[in-house]
C-alpha cells in the first residue's frame, strides 16, 4: 500500500520540532517510523506533514545521574539492549529491548515512539510501569512529567497533549527485576508480557511492582499480585503468582490467542518474571 502524499521536515532541536508540528496543521512526529509508517501504508494514519525527530542532538542517549537513569526518547531499542550501564544497573530494561521484533526493528525503533504509540502488545509499557518511571514531556505550553502509571490510559490512549513530545524516560534502576513474555511467532510482540521489579532483603521480597502487557487494552500494574508477593520468600512465589490474573478484566482475544489462553498464561509469565528478578 502507498500512503497519502505528505511533506517531510527534519527538526534540529526539541523546540524546533514542537514549533514545526504546531505550524504543520495535522502533522505528526516520526522517530523510528516502525509503528507510524505501517499505519500510513494502511491509510489508518494520514498526516499532512512528518516532523522527523530522530536526529535531534541530545534527544537520544542513556545517562545516569543522582541515582537515576534517563533514557532519551529517540534512543533505539538496540542502544538500550546493548547499553553496559543498563545491563549492569537495570538488566530488565536491556533484556526487554533484546526481545523486541527483529534487528531491523531494534535498529530503528525508539523507546519514545514505543511509549507514545502504546501498542497493547508492546514490551516497554510493562517495563516502565514496573520501574515506576517518569515520562518527561515538552509541548507548546512547557514541560511536565507524568508517572507511567498515569500515562497509559486506554486502547492506544496516553496522556500526551496536542503537540507534546516525549523527551525522556527517567527511573531509579532496579537490579532485581525481570521481564518474561510469550511472543507472537512472527512479529515478536507480546501475547502476554510481564515485568517485575522487586525490593529484596534477607531472601524476602519486601515490595514488588509488576507491569502486564499484551493481555488488556493497555499495559497495567498487577496490584493484587504486588500485594501477594510482599513478605514472600522464593519458595512462595509460585503460589503467589497463581492468582496473578484474578483481577485482570476484559482480557484481549485475537487471532494470536483467546482470552482464556491469555488469562492462563499471565500466572505462568508472572512467575517467570519474578523468578528471573529473584535470580538477580
Ligand atoms: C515487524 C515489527 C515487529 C515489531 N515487534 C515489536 C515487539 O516485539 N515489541 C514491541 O514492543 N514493539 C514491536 N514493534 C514496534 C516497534 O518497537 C516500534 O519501533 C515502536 O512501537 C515505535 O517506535 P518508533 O520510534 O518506530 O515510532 P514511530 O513509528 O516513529 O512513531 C509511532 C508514534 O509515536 C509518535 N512518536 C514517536 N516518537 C515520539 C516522541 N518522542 N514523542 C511523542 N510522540 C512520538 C509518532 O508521532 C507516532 O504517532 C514492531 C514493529 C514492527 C514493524
Amino acid at each position: 500500500m502507498i500512503p497519502v502524499a505528505f511533506e517531510y521536515q527534519r527538526a534540529t532541536s526539541v523546540d524546533d520540532a514542537i514549533a514545526k508540528l504546531a505550524a504543520s496543521g495535522g502533522g505528526k512526529f516520526i522517530a523510528g517510523g516502525h509503528s507510524l509508517v505501517p499505519l500510513m501504508k494502511l491509510r489508518l494514519s494520514e498526516p499532512a506533514q512528518l516532523i522527523d525527530i530522530a536526529r535531534i542532538p541530545g534527544l537520544s542517549g542513556i545517562r545516569a545521574s543522582g541515582g537515576r537513569i534517563a533514557i532519551g526518547a529517540t534512543t533505539t531499542h538496540y542502544e538500550i539492549a546493548a547499553s553496559p550501564l543498563l545491563r549492569d544497573q537495570c538488566p530488565m530494561m536491556a533484556e526487554a529491548a533484546t526481545e523486541i521484533g527483529d534487528p531491523q526493528v531494534r535498529n530503528r525503533g525508539t523507546i519514545g515512539g514505543s511509549i507514545a504509540h502504546a501498542d497493547p502488545a508492546a514490551d516497554f509499557p510493562a517495563v516502565v510501569l514496573a520501574l515506576d518511571a517518569d515520562i518527561v514531556l515538552k509541548g507548546p505550553t512547557g514541560a511536565r512529567t507524568v508517572k507511567a502509571s498515569a500515562f497509559f490510559r486506554g486502547f492506544y490512549d496516553v496522556d500526551l497533549g496536542a503537540g507534546e513530545l516525549i523527551t525522556a524516560i527517567q527511573f531509579a534502576p532496579v537490579k532485581s527485576a525481570g521481564y518474561a513474555k510469550l511472543r507472537q511467532r512472527a512479529s515478536h510482540y507480546a501475547v502476554v508480557g510481564v515485568a517485575a521489579a522487586l525490593e529484596v532483603s534477607g531472601g524476602v521480597i519486601r515490595s514488588a511492582r509488576v507491569g502486564l502487557t499484551g493481555a488488556t487494552t493497555h499495559a497495567v500494574r498487577l496490584t493484587s499480585l504486588e500485594a501477594a508477593l510482599a513478605g514472600k520468600r522464593a519458595d512462595a512465589v509460585a503460589a503467589a503468582c497463581a492468582g496473578a490474573a484474578n483481577d485482570v478484566a476484559d482480557v484481549n482475544a485475537d487471532l494470536h490467542a483467546s482470552a482464556d489462553y491469555r488469562k492462563a498464561m499471565i500466572p505462568v509469565f508472572a512467575r517467570r518474571a519474578v523468578e528471573r528478578a529473584l535470580a538477580r
